[in-house]
């Protein structure tokens, strides 16, 4: 292994729509995100396989904006929320089975947003120190997200009850 020496990001933005967050991000995968005063624990499990491979500089610039597109993303998500929510009569499918799937397709989707708004605001240039490893990682990473994302949203927009 090599010793990298620990670095550390930290800003205090706003939102575009106004809200005041805090976002730390350091070393491998740490970080840390605070509204309004409430530390929003969140795991970092796409940013540890979507920085696979990429210097420490990348990896820590990419993983905080990750952390603020969860943040900047958030309207979407809320109506993503009330979308999947929504009652739409009798459901044929489970309580049990409709909360779980909403919950990761929700979750699926937010990684997406906030992926998604990395990708948007980074150039060509941080991208090019992935290597082929990297790259099917990132790449199978959205293809998984994706899926989750689409099917989960499908199964929870499924047929109502029809007698
Ligand atoms: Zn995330």
């Amino acid at each position: 292994m090599t010793k990298e020496r620990v670095k550390v990001l930290h800003r205090r933005p706003r939102t575009w729509y106004g809200l005041p967050v805090d976002i730390t991000v350091a070393g491998n995968h740490w970080h840390r995100v605070v509204v309004l005063g409430l530390p929003l624990p969140h795991l970092g499990l796409v940013n540890f396989f979507a920085r696979q491979g990429l210097p420490v500089d990348e990896r820590l610039a990419l993983t905080w904006r990750h952390e603020f597109g969860h943040l900047q993303m958030l309207p979407v998500m809320l109506a993503h929320l009330l979308l999947i929510l929504w009652p739409r009569g009798r459901q044929n499918k489970s309580r049990w089975v409709r909360l779980p799937v909403g919950f990761i397709a929700h979750q699926a989707l937010w990684e997406i947003a906030a992926e998604s708004y990395v990708v948007a605001g980074s150039g060509p240039e941080n991208f090019r120190s992935r290597s082929r490893t990297s790259w099917v990682i990132y790449i199978a990473l959205w293809v998984v997200m994706t899926f989750l994302a689409v099917a989960g949203t499908m199964f929870m927009w499924g047929k109502k009850q029809s007698s």
